[in-house]
C-alpha cells in the first residue's frame, strides 16, 4: 500500500500501460482518475477495476493537446475525487513514416500528443496544487527511443527523448516548490500500440535478441516503476529518466 490515500490522474489509462499503471496505483492503494481520449467502454472498465480494489475511481475524456480539456480533466478531478497527488503524463501516440515522406500534419499532431500533452498538464495541476501549498509527484512517460533508433520514428523519438529534458528542467522548477519529476522510458511492452511487432516473425526476433530478460515486458511492470516514483519511498527522488525496458537500452 505504498500509495496508499493518494489521489492519481493518468493520461491515456483507458488500454495499455495506462491500464497498468491505474491497476497497480488502485492495488497500492490510490483513487484514480482515468483520462482517455476515445475508448469511453475501455474507461470504464478500467475504473471498475480499480472500485474492484476497494479505491475511488472516475473517468475523465480529453485530449491531452487540448489546454481546456486538460482543464476540464484537472478540475473534475480536484473536485469529484479530491485534491491531485500524483500526475502521470502516460498518454501518447506512435506512427511509422520515413523521415522524407513525413508531412507537416504528422509531426504536428504526434509532437502535440508526446510532447506538448505532457506540458499543459503538467503546468494546470502544478499550478493548482503549489497555489494550495500541496506536495505531489508526476511522472512522464518516454520510451525506449529516447535511446536507441528504429526506422520511420524521426518524429516520434524527439518527443521522448525531449521528455528528459521536461523532466530535468520542470524538475528544477517545481521540486523546490513540493512536486517531484521523474520520467519512466518502456521498452517493447505488449499493448495495442506494439500488437504489430508482437505479431511480426520477422521483427520479433530481433528485438528479442537485444534484450537482456528475453521478452516483451507487461503494462504492470511499467506501473511497479512509476507507483514506487509517485510513492514517499522516492522522496529524494527528482529530475530522473529510468529505463524499464528487460535491459535493452543498455545493449
Ligand atoms: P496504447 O495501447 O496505444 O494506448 C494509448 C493510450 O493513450 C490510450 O488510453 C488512448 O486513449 C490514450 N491517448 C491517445 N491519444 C490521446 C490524447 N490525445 N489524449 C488523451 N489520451 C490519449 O499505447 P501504450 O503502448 O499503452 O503506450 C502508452 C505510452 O507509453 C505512450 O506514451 C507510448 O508512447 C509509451 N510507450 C509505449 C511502449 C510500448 O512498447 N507499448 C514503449 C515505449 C513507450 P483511447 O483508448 O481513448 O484511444
Amino acid at each position: 500500500m505504498r500509495l496508499k490515500g493518494k489521489i492519481a490522474l493518468i493520461t491515456g489509462a483507458s488500454r495499455g500501460i495506462g491500464r497498468g499503471i491505474a491497476e497497480i496505483f488502485a492495488e497500492e492503494g490510490a483513487d484514480v482518475a482515468v483520462n482517455y481520449v476515445s475508448a469511453a467502454a475501455k474507461a470504464d472498465d478500467v475504473a471498475a477495476y480499480v472500485r474492484s480494489k476497494g479505491r475511488r475511481a472516475i473517468t475523465v475524456p480529453g485530449d491531452v493537446a487540448v489546454r481546456a480539456d486538460v482543464e476540464s480533466m484537472v478540475e473534475r478531478t480536484w473536485k469529484e475525487l479530491g485534491p491531485i497527488d500524483i500526475l502521470v503524463n502516460n498518454a501518447g501516440i506512435e506512427t511509422i513514416v520515413p523521415f522524407l515522406e513525413l508531412t507537416d500534419d504528422q509531426w504536428t499532431r504526434l509532437t502535440d500528443v508526446n510532447l506538448r500533452g505532457p506540458w499543459p498538464c503538467s503546468q494546470v495541476y502544478c499550478g493548482r496544487a503549489i497555489a494550495e501549498g500541496r506536495k505531489g509527484s508526476i511522472v512522464h512517460i518516454g520510451s525506449i527511443q529516447a535511446a536507441k533508433v528504429l526506422p520511420g520514428r524521426t518524429h516520434y523519438a524527439p518527443t521522448k527523448l525531449g521528455l528528459e529534458a521536461l523532466t530535468r528542467n520542470m524538475s528544477a522548477e517545481v521540486t523546490p516548490l513540493g512536486i517531484r519529476v521523474n520520467c519512466v522510458h518502456p521498452g517493447l511492452i505488449e499493448t495495442d500500440m506494439t500488437d504489430w511487432v508482437m505479431k511480426s516473425p520477422d521483427l520479433l526476433p530481433g528485438i528479442l535478441a537485444q534484450i537482456s530478460v528475453g521478452r516483451a515486458g507487461q503494462p504492470r511492470e511499467v506501473g511497479t516503476a512509476v507507483a514506487y516514483f509517485s510513492s514517499d519511498e522516492a522522496s529524494y527522488l527528482t529530475g530522473q529518466s529510468i529505463h524499464v525496458d528487460g535491459g535493452w537500452a543498455g545493449k
